[in-house]
């Protein structure tokens, strides 16, 4: 089946999706996304998603391309004309094209509109949750409003790249207190040996990541202790469990980190089960 994109307006084969080459996107990085999960073909979190989507476009000051539900109906319908049931949609919206110059360009500018959506193995995923990830952890490095979902995301390509050479399947941003940030793509979390469930607070350290939200309801309903608060790579190591989540990967156990493993090295049994209950607390488009 041959596969369509929206580009500014337009559904177009892949072949023929593409923008100009003086998008402020292309040029600069000068623009945001936002990836939600299609489940059994339904959107999960979209209006999280969407939410945070507007947030990022006003802290940058983009203005919104059209309001957040028409942004929906798009979404929609790219899922549908690429006949996704399990898999992601991808949304992009740039400050549009313009002659290059680093200052913003004229406000009638209009911001770029790109989405995507591809279908993805569920089977595969679970199969990956089964055996756990193991993780490298790698020096912060990023800008310090790393809260905005910009694509300007060079360190995190970078520390990705890394990771897969060396046999992991995440990176962990590292502090220059010690203190774990999150991952390239991912939020971090332990689950000490008294079973309490640690998280770095969504400060602008991090990204207010729409699973870890959710994740953090279901753990409140399943009746674990939460503490929001950074933790090191000491504390890491010494924890009974440690997972990541993320739209694409809902809640991944950890089963190493630098080579060592967590636990008995092995997925832990509450990152298992906040994997297993997550929907119960997700948000799921009609
Ligand atoms: N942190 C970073 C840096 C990310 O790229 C992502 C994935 N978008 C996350 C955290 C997790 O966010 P979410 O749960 O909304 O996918």
């Amino acid at each position: 089946m041959s596969r369509i994109a929206f580009v500014n307006g337009r559904y177009l084969p892949y072949a023929q999706a593409a923008v100009h080459i003086e998008d402020r996107g292309y040029q600069f990085a000068d623009g945001v996304y936002e990836v939600c999960e299609v489940r059994g073909g339904q959107l999960i979190d979209e209006r999280r998603h969407m939410e945070r989507l507007a947030r990022s476009l006003r802290e940058l000051r983009i203005s919104l391309p059209m309001p957040l539900p028409v942004l929906g109906i798009i979404l929609r319908e790219t899922i549908e004309r690429n006949r996704v049931r399990d898999g992601i949609v991808y949304l992009q919206v740039t400050r549009g094209v313009a002659k290059r110059d680093h200052a913003f360009p004229v406000p009638e500018t209009k911001p770029s509109v790109v989405a995507i959506a591809r279908s993805k193995d569920r089977a595969k995923g679970e199969t990956t949750a089964a055996a756990g990830i193991p993780v490298i952890t790698v020096p912060e490095n990023r800008w310090d409003r790393v809260d905005i979902k910009s694509i300007g995301l060079l360190p995190n390509v970078l520390v990705r790249q890394e990771a897969r050479e060396k046999g992991a399947g995440e990176a962990w941003f590292v502090d220059r207190d010690g203190f774990v940030t999150e991952g390239s793509s991912s939020n971090a979390w332990i689950v000490t040996r008294d079973k309490k469930i640690i998280t770095r607070p969504a400060d602008h350290g991090i990204l207010r990541g729409i699973t870890r939200t959710v994740v953090l309801d279901v753990a409140k309903k399943l009746g674990h202790t939460i503490e929001e608060r950074p933790f090191t790579v000491e504390e890491a190591l010494a924890a009974s469990e440690a997972f990541v989540t993320a739209a694409t990967q809902i809640v991944m156990p950890v089963v190493q980190i630098d080579g060592k493993p967590i636990g008995n090295g092995h997925p832990g049994l509450v990152a298992t089960s906040l994997r297993a209950h997550f929907y119960e607390a997700a948000e799921i488009a009609e």
